[in-house]
């Protein structure tokens, strides 16, 4: 157990703070959950205190749900069906509270129409709304004149259109801030953090499933020298042109990342060592001093390392790194492979 200040949190309480924390949806179902648990209950109790027993049991079923779902949430961590679980359950409560509370119930329905988009997938939420809309509209005692009616299903429709329009924002921004944090800027190329990641999954992987794989790191033969001659625009220029020519060589499911400066490092799952070593060779062969950059031909020396079993990320890079100094070491323009 770890301290916060002076009190003692158990594990699993961590762990939900730290979801909660790093998880949009999983914040969202438990907020929303906790809000509405807590501020249904005093309707319950109002109800039960005035001896409006129906309409209390009907506010502590939906106190119960909401609580089940949150269990559910945070046991499972499976959001998207939780998530939709609490959209239909939504729509459910929504359409219990028009038939036993009329008008009231209506007014909730328009919390119910938003959240949804914020719980489940915009087009789960679409059809939910729809659905909720159309099984009021024709509940009796609920709206009372046509202008009513028409007037509630424009503002429906409305929040629901809203809501699409908005969720889709919302995931086109996500998918960028995701591309942001993990690729380089200049070549597009995996960054330092999507390539740690990477990497260790793939030693997690060769732990439980005995997944081989293999690392080829690589740095750019003399590069000061590019931009010492030709200035640093045209250092850049040869560094996207050596990306591209990487890309057009190594499979879709290779992981290819710019390690640092000119120094790149390509991960191949599923290789096991001997085979490594071989497309490694062959990358150098057809791509060292074939790409031509607006500085001239580009080389580039590298080390190869198979993935060992039990070894960590750092350890089996730092032998990729080791094998990549020999290569230098030997005369650069080259291949070496560690051990
Ligand atoms: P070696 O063959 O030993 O690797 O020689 P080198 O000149 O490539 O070695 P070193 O690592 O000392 O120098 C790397 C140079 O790469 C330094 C810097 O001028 C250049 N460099 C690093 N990042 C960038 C970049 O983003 N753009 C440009 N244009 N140049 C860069
Ligand atoms: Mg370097
Ligand atoms: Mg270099």
């Amino acid at each position: 157990m770890k301290r916060w200040g002076r009190i003692k949190y158990p594990a699993w309480l961590r762990a939900v703070v730290a979801q909660f924390d790093r998880d949009f949806q999983y914040a969202i179902i438990l907020s929303f959950g906790m809000l509405a648990a807590v501020t249904i209950s005093g309707f319950a109790l109002y109800r039960a205190a005035t001896g409006f027993w129906v309409g209390a049991m009907v506010n502590a079923l939906i106190v119960l749900a909401v609580s089940l779902i949150m269990i559910y949430t945070v046991r499972t961590g499976d959001t998207r069906r939780s998530g939709f679980m609490f959209a239909v359950f939504n729509v459910t409560a929504v359409v219990a509270s028009s038939l036993v509370f009329d008008r009231t119930g209506i007014l909730w329905g328009f919390l119910g129409l938003w959240i949804n988009f914020l719980l489940t997938h915009r087009r789960n939420a679409v059809v939910l709304n729809l659905i909720m809309v159309s099984l009021l509209v024709p509940m009796t005692g609920l709206l009372e004149s046509a202008v009513e009616i028409l007037t509630y299903i424009i503002t429906a429709l409305l929040i629901t259109a809203f809501g699409f329009i908005f969720s889709q924002r919302l995931a086109t921004q996500q998918r960028l801030l995701e591309q942001m944090a993990s690729l380089d800027p200049l070549t597009g190329a995996g960054n330092r953090r999507a390539m740690k990641e990477d990497l260790v999954q793939a030693t997690a992987l060769s732990g439980d499933q005995d997944q081989s794989a293999t690392l080829i790191l690589i740095d750019l033969d003399d590069f000061k020298q590019v931009n010492d001659r030709h200035g640093h625009d045209t250092g850049d220029q040869a560094l996207i042109e050596f990306t591209k020519a990487v890309r057009s060589n190594i499979r879709a499911e290779d992981g290819f990342y710019r390690f640092g400066g000119e120094e790149f490092v390509i991960m191949l799952p599923n290789v096991e060592n001997e085979i490594g070593k071989n497309i490694a060779g062959k990358l150098h062969e057809s791509i060292s001093g074939k790409v031509m950059s607006p500085a001239g031909a580009i080389r580039f020396s590298a080390g190869v390392a198979g993935l060992r079993p039990g070894e960590n990320w750092e350890q089996w890079l730092g032998r990729a790194d080791k094998a990549m100094y020999a290569a230098k070491q030997a005369g650069r323009n080259q291949v070496r492979y560690g051990n």
